[in-house]
């Protein structure tokens, strides 16, 4: 069944308040959605990225999707890739071709009536969730209340930025271990703020003081003999976790043979879609390792719960706010965890594009 066309559109979403992390700040967060149709059906697929990601995308639909078989995905993937060798297949040129990749497989799903993780085959009935955000733009009472809220809503574990203040990361730490008590896990997030020496030193001071169990991109990720550095002279209980910015199956692989992470992060809407996050899923339980899925939870439920090596999902403040406001199906965790709804077909989501309107770029 041929593809007959698609669409992509760009959308600004202003964030509740400012936030940054380590090596960044923003005020606002774009999503760009794709559609693609065939038959009666329409898929969807979305990344988080820059808006000039909706003119690549369509320029992508037009030449190579619309006209293809939908069920020769893999086909179609990899006549996208090699389209994108001159001008990037990192980047954005991934993000774009991730959210194509997401709609083909919504669209597979969507045709056969059937969730898509069925159709990928189910290995967990639900997926965990931790809480993300702590942004070091926050003040004392917002960091304190979105983690303590998070803990006290049943999700039993909770990650912070730090890195922006190296001065002032343990006292918001502490502040955080208080907030949130003894019995939820305090998880990290530097970024790759740190330099290799203070991260260890960090590291050590984190675990021993605090409980802190998760120490996500101690260094750059770019680092990968800094991030074992990290995971080999680091304590006991702690889990260096990197692979945000693994573009696709042969970036993820170098980071798991130079054995830089305990914890694989993998993210569908920026490593190849559908198709490239199972990849990562096979990548890391043939190493083997745990794997994490790094925002866009919506996204991210059918395809985690069909990956056998996974640990959790990120519910990032941002995306879970924008996903909750612009997707019907949208699923709150409970009990810490969200659960696919098998009912709907495809990923369960349905953009709502008027509510979006206000929103759109014009690109
Ligand atoms: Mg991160």
């Amino acid at each position: 069944m041929k593809i007959t066309g698609g669409t992509a559109t760009s959308y600004t979403v202003p964030t509740d308040a400012p936030e940054a992390d380590g090596t960044f700040a923003w005020n606002s967060t774009t999503l760009i959605v794709v559609e693609l149709k065939a038959g009666n059906a329409t898929g969807l697929g979305y990344t988080y990225s820059h808006s000039v990601i909706a003119a690549l995308c369509r320029d992508m639909i037009q030449k190579i999707v619309a006209g293809s078989d939908v069920w020769q995905s893999a086909d179609l993937f990899h006549r996208m890739r090699v389209s994108q060798r001159n001008y990037g297949r990192e980047g954005i040129g991934a993000t774009a071709l991730s959210a194509i990749d997401v709609a083909v497989w919504d669209l597979k799903a969507k045709l056969l009536q059937k969730p898509l993780v069925a159709l990928l085959g189910q290995a967990h009935d639900a997926a965990p969730v931790y809480g993300s955000g702590g942004f070091t733009a926050y003040n004392d009472e917002q960091l304190t209340a979105q983690l303590a809220g998070w803990v006290a809503q049943g999700i039993p574990r909770v990650k912070m930025k730090i890195g922006t203040h190296p001065d002032d990361d343990l006292r918001r730490v502490a502040l955080a271990r208080k907030a949130i008590g003894n019995h939820a896990e305090l998880f990290v997030d530097a970024n790759g703020a740190y330099s290799r020496k203070q991260a260890l030193d960090f590291a050590h001071r984190f675990r021993h003081e605090y409980g802190v169990t998760w120490f996500e991109e101690p260094v750059s990720s770019d680092d990968l003999r800094g991030l074992r550095l990290l995971r080999d002279n680091g304590p006991d209980g702690l889990d260096i976790a990197a692979g945000e910015y693994g573009w696709n199956d042969m970036t993820l692989r170098a980071m798991l043979d130079a054995e830089a992470v305990d914890v694989l992060q993998a993210d569908a809407t920026r490593c190849g879609g559908v198709t490239g996050f199972m990849a990562a899923s096979a990548l890391a339980e043939a190493h083997p390792l745990p794997l994490s899925a790094h925002c866009a939870p919506s996204l991210h439920l059918h395809l985690a719960c069909a990956s056998r090596p996974l640990r959790h999902v990120e519910y990032f403040h941002d995306h879970a706010r924008i996903e909750r406001m612009l997707f019907d199906g949208f699923r709150e965790p409970v009990n810490g965890a969200m659960l696919p709804d098998l009912t709907r077909p495809g990923m369960g989501l349905e953009f709502k594009r008027q509510d979006a309107e206000s929103f759109r770029d014009d690109i």
